[in-house]
């Protein structure tokens, strides 16, 4: 629930388990939209897994959801990767955090976007997905797996996969090329036999997700797990 009154948010807060108070530690701009943001805090028991993500309260009325990309339960770091894209109440809050504030959170829960018995995984999707797979890269490393990442990314983040250390990696510029069944179904990941029994994850924009699915489903025998971010139009998801 992105938007709702004040007082059941207030309710909300008081009742879901807290986190211990979050500090800025370290911001990084990785591209002019897209900043990293580590906190620093007492995580011992910071529940943290695979997509796991937090609501952030952005303002009295609105929530906003963001991942974890990284924690350190031992040394109490805690970090995101958030696009920043415009005038949103997400956007603006990530915008003009400093070093040194403070933010009272609740603890993080976890979509179970992660099959550890998968051979091979597709994770697919945008600026908003690179917190996701960050998060992803160590397990699938761990646990042999064979992976790739799928991006589709302005022109000015092009770079910042590479950055993250993601490997695997095939980026497309964003522009609507994923909106469009004829051209997806051309990407080799579909036409080879390879990839024919992976497990998709695709996150990012809803339309890019859901025509990504709707070809996945047509042309192999994959399995689908999808999550879209976000929406034109549509404050939060
Ligand atoms: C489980 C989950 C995990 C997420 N993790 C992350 C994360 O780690 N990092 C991250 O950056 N985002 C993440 N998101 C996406 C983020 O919550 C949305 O982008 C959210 O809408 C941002 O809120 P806002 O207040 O800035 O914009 P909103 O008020 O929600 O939207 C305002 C306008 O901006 C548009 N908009 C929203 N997001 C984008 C965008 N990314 N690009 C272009 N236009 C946009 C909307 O369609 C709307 O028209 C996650 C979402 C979910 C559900």
């Amino acid at each position: 629930m992105p938007n709702a009154p004040k007082w059941i948010f207030d309710v909300a807060e008081r009742l879901l388990p807290k986190l211990p108070l979050m500090e800025v530690a370290h911001l990084e701009l990785l591209s002019p939209s897209v900043r990293k943001i580590r906190f620093s805090g007492d995580f011992r028991n910071l529940n943290y897994k695979v997509g796991s993500y937090i609501d952030f309260r952005v303002g009295e009325k609105e929530v906003r959801r963001y991942t974890a990309s990284y924690a350190d339960n031992k040394n109490g770091i805690l970090e995101l990767i958030v696009h920043l894209h415009g005038e949103g109440s997400g956007s603006k809050f990530m915008k003009n955090l400093k070093v040194g504030d403070k933010v009272d959170n609740n603890q993080p829960r976890t979509y179970r976007y992660y099959d550890e018995s998968a051979e091979k995984l597709v994770i697919f999707g945008d600026e908003t997905s690179l917190g996701l797979a960050r998060s992803f890269l160590p397990v699938l490393k761990k646990n042999n797996q064979k992976f790739k990442f799928i991006f589709e990314l302005d022109d000015e983040n092009k770079a910042i996969p590479e950055l993250l250390g993601l490997e695997n990696c095939i980026v497309f510029p964003k522009k609507g090329s994923f909106r469009k069944e004829e051209w997806v179904s051309e990407l080799p990941i579909i036409k080879t036999l390879d990839w024919q029994e992976a497990n998709f994850v695709l996150t990012g924009n809803v339309k890019s997700a859901q025509t990504f699915r709707r070809v996945i489903k047509a042309k192999t025998n994959g399995n689908v797990y999808l999550h879209g971010y976000w929406l034109e139009g549509k404050n939060g998801l």
